[in-house]
């Protein structure tokens, strides 16, 4: 019989015979077991994502796309893409949503948790799964949602030391994980100088998801359509760690337990905002969830579903409030959208003069 490894012994292991590895594949491999493992999200599991809290978010998703898709002359053929749909709650509300505006693309999610796989199918019967995004269609317009998507990629963390930049690696002390500094200076592959900086400065980046939103950028100039990124981050460059883990709605250490517990680390808008922008995509915000979602009328939505179910009232009032005021996800999460040049200006986004 196969003996079953846990996250943390696989990477023992191989901490104890290659030596400390690279933060970003501590990541990967803690976060690929987790998600294999079990359905992480709602009350029961470690986190709560906005789709699960109301079925309003995944229906003004779902607008906004048929929105776009209506302004563009309704092409007759297009895609639905979810990275990482997690339950498929949203894509469940966001398409009921676009078919009453006969809008009814062809499904595709792209997803490698084998649990959640079997989540989705049961609400989709019709879609098609992805391991990863290299194989979506290449057709037709791309309509892309991720929610709660890129925050769980593996972050590279750069560390200033006297000497110059060295990468952070994860190692084992006293049988546990720790982070320390690499041994070699990598400042040939950093474009910011670490000189002036105060020693122990923490630079992140995570290139998989520039990779990945990149190659996506690419498709949608390609292809036409659009990508809509929900997720908490930040919309300038900075410095500072940004990891964290949650297991049970409670924060732990990263290096606490990897792989029952879930890593994440905040979505570097501004780096994925350029990289659209060098595929020549348009770049609309980030904008703060709660405004994104009252522009696009969830105010009124909340309002006519209390109508609609008074026994329920109480509940849509608190959904509305988690997803929408400052003090919950309606300032630390972001909502930014990179369309294609000849698709028209997404709603939802205040244009100035910038
Ligand atoms: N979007 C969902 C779930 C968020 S949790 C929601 O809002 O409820 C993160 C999701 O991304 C899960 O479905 C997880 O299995 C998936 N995921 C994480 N890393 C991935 C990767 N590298 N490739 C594909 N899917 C991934």
């Amino acid at each position: 019989m196969l003996e079953h490894k846990s996250a943390a012994h696989i990477l023992a292991e191989k901490i104890d015979r290659d030596g400390p590895i690279a933060l970003s594949e501590y990541m990967a491999i803690a976060n690929t077991a987790y998600y294999a493992a079990k359905d992480p999200i709602g009350e029961d599991g470690d986190f709560v994502t906005a789709p699960e809290m109301s079925q309003m978010f995944g229906e003004l998703v779902g607008i906004w796309l048929a929105d776009l898709w209506l302004r563009k002359e309704q092409p007759d053929h297009v895609h639905y893409v979810e990275l990482g749909p997690g339950r498929g709650t949203l894509a469940s509300d966001a398409l009921r949503a676009m078919s009453k505006f006969d809008c009814n693309p062809q499904a595709h999610f792209v997803e490698t948790s084998p649990v959640l796989k079997a989540k989705q199918a049961q609400l989709h019967k019709s879609a098609a799964w992805h391991e990863t995004i290299d194989s979506l269609p290449t057709d037709a317009p791309l309509l892309i949602v991720a929610n709660e998507f890129f925050d769980a990629l593996p972050v590279e963390q750069f560390v200033a030391t006297q000497a110059g930049w060295r990468r952070h690696m994860v190692a084992r002390e006293r049988n546990k994980f720790i982070a320390i500094p690499g041994t070699q200076t990598i400042d040939n592959q950093i474009s910011k100088s670490s000189a002036g900086l105060p020693n122990g400065t923490i630079l992140e980046s995570s290139p998989a998801s520039i990779q990945i939103f990149g190659e996506l950028s690419h498709r949608i100039a390609k292809q036409g359509g659009a990508i809509l990124v929900i997720d908490y981050g930040y919309d300038r460059p900075g410095t500072g760690s940004t990891l964290q883990a949650v297991k049970d709605h409670m924060p732990i250490s990263p290096f606490d337990s990897p792989g029952t517990s879930d890593l994440t680390a905040h979505v570097d808008f501004h780096s994925l905002g350029n990289i659209a922008k060098t595929r020549l995509l348009s770049v609309h915000g980030p904008a703060e969830q709660g405004q994104w979602l009252k522009a696009l009328g969830i105010d009124q939505r909340a309002k006519r579903l209390a109508e609609l179910v008074p026994k329920k009232a109480d509940n849509i009032r608190a959904a509305h409030h988690r997803l929408t005021h400052v003090d919950e996800m309606g300032r630390l999460f972001r909502v930014m959208a990179a369309t294609s040049m000849d698709w028209p200006q997404p709603e939802g986004f205040v244009y100035g003069d910038s």
